[in-house]
């Protein structure tokens, strides 16, 4: 059952952070999370701040710099069939293609998306486990076929978004409003690890909200990707995924980003296999040697060993299909 709770409407940003101010108060963009997490009682909330009326949140236009700004209320649907963004920033209009169904993507919005809770069962269901406040991570000895492979410490999830790799390999930013100022922060460095900061996502301080995604101007000779594997065709998290953003200078890969998820607690960047794209010419042999570069640190559970074969084989092929 949902518990009870006060519902503020904002009419503009800075009232949604005076709201948010408020202790136990938690924004509400689309609530296809939200309500799911209420529901779940994975967290105490007493505010429920609506910032879905905030026009200036919402489309997507040209950057005087010449790349884009995508307002954090855009839903995921027009992310993904935006022109701009399907020609010259493929990888996120793919991203956006595979989050969940086409009702979600019509009710989620970008920014819930960057912020949405961890999918892990125990956390999501009946189990005190330790980012709930608890003093265990319940995946360690049961079912973690789900879980993390790569960037696991103390809790083992997996980083949930699917556009969050494609903006990390795309060097998008986000613009957060607070009570004390605005700043921009890297979607790289926008999500926390458990090594840092197991009882948090984000680096959103309580009354914060993202209000803008900024995205670069294309690099010339930008070519990006995206390719996600499930279990299911109908609407599902990842298992393996990889967000590639490559800027070639004839057919040498001058700059490049390889993101990975379903892989950690944050979108994975792979430095080793960026290191190893940039040396060459991007052939099978080059692709293959980057692939497993990419998982040399891989650290299985006892039930996702699968996902090293499945990511080598992802990371390998879709560098085949970029090159
Ligand atoms: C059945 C199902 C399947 C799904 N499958 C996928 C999938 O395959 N891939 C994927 O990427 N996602 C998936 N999702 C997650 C879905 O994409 C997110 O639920 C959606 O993007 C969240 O957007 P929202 O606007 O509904 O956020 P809300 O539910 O309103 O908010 C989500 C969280 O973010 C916070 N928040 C929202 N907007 C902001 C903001 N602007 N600033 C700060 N905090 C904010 C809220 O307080 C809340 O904690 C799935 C969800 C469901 C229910």
């Amino acid at each position: 059952m949902i518990p009870s709770f006060s519902y503020l409407r904002a009419r503009t940003v800075d009232e949604a952070v005076r709201y948010l101010s408020l202790d136990g108060a938690r924004a509400h963009a689309g609530g296809t999370d939200l309500l799911g997490c209420l529901r779940e009682h994975i967290f105490d909330v007493t505010t429920v701040v609506s910032i879905a009326g905030l026009k200036e949140l919402t489309g997507i236009e040209k950057t005087p710099a010449g790349g884009l700004r995508i307002g954090s209320l855009t839903t995921i649907a027009d992310v993904a069939r935006h022109p701009v963004i399907k020609s010259k920033y493929r990888a996120l209009s793919m991203a956006a293609a595979e989050v969940a169904s086409p009702q979600l993507r019509h009710q989620g919005t970008i920014g819930g998306n960057l912020c949405q809770k961890p999918r892990c069962w125990y956390y999501r269901g009946e189990f005190h486990c330790l980012r709930k406040g608890g003093d265990q991570c319940f995946a360690v000895d049961g079912e973690n076929a789900y879980h993390c492979i790569l960037g696991g410490e103390n809790c083992f999830i997996v980083h949930p978004s699917d556009t969050a790799p494609a903006l990390v390999a795309l060097q998008a930013s986000v613009t957060i409003a607070g009570p004390n100022d605005r700043r921009t922060v890297a979607v790289e460095n926008f999500h926390i690890p458990p090594s840092e900061d197991y009882m948090r996502e984000t680096v959103l301080e309580p009354a914060e909200i993202v209000t803008e995604i900024v995205l670069p101007p294309p690099a010339d000779g930008l070519r990006s990707s995206y390719r996600k594997v499930r279990a299911r065709r109908t609407w599902d998290f990842a298992l393996a995924g990889v967000a590639l953003a490559i800027g070639f200078s004839g057919d040498q890969a001058a700059d490049c980003r390889v993101v990975l998820s379903g892989a950690a607690p944050v979108p994975w960047r792979s430095a080793e296999a960026e290191k190893i794209v940039k040396e060459g010419q991007l052939d099978r042999n080059r692709a293959a040697k980057a692939a497993a570069a990419a998982l040399k640190a891989a650290e299985p559970m006892a039930q996702n060993e699968y996902k090293i074969p499945l990511f080598r084989g992802l990371i390998e092929q879709q560098l085949m299909a970029i090159g």
